[in-house]
């Protein structure tokens, strides 16, 4: 990398393109202040930074690229979150185990729209209305959940 020297101040006008006349400390053409160049140690910097962003993407790319996803193991608790295994273990069927996931959502929803904070009481009126709303719904998804469920022993699948 060739290194002319440095001068102090920028050499042209990075408005208008205008050269700087010797020892001027505004642009002629356009009354622009001429700005300090970028010293030597802080393009060294940016260059080094630059470098290290390349280096640190090749490196990531290079890992990820070199790994061989079949090969992962899973931890050993993760198949209990496997959709069968949930299945089979708690013997619902899969619509009844969908409702029932989406009834959690809602409750959730329902405990969320409680950490709102009202400020006026129409605001307050409205979170209980949302509250209210999110239980119905996760009421109407349990409700379908336990008519969706099979009766047991029928695990035909
Ligand atoms: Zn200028």
């Amino acid at each position: 990398m060739e290194q002319e020297p440095v001068p102090h101040m920028a050499e042209a006008c990075p408005r208008c393109g205008t050269e700087y006349l010797l020892g001027s400390h505004f642009c002629h053409t356009c009354g622009g202040r001429r700005p300090e160049a970028l010293s030597s140690t802080a393009q060294a910097d940016a260059a080094a930074i630059a470098r290290l962003w390349v280096l640190g993407v090749h490196r990531v790319r290079e890992f990820v690229l070199g790994l061989h996803w079949g090969q992962i193991k899973a931890p050993s608790w993760v198949r209990y979150l496997h959709f069968h295994e949930i299945k089979s273990r708690t013997g619902l069927s899969t619509g009844s185990l969908i409702a029932f996931v989406i009834g959690l959502a809602c409750v959730a929803g329902a405990l969320l729209v409680g950490l709102l904070t009202a400020k006026t009481f129409v605001d307050w009126q409205a979170i209980q209305f949302y509250r209210a709303e999110w239980l119905l719904a996760a009421t109407a998804s349990f409700v379908a959940g336990i008519l969706l469920k099979k009766p047991s022993g029928d695990d035909g699948d």
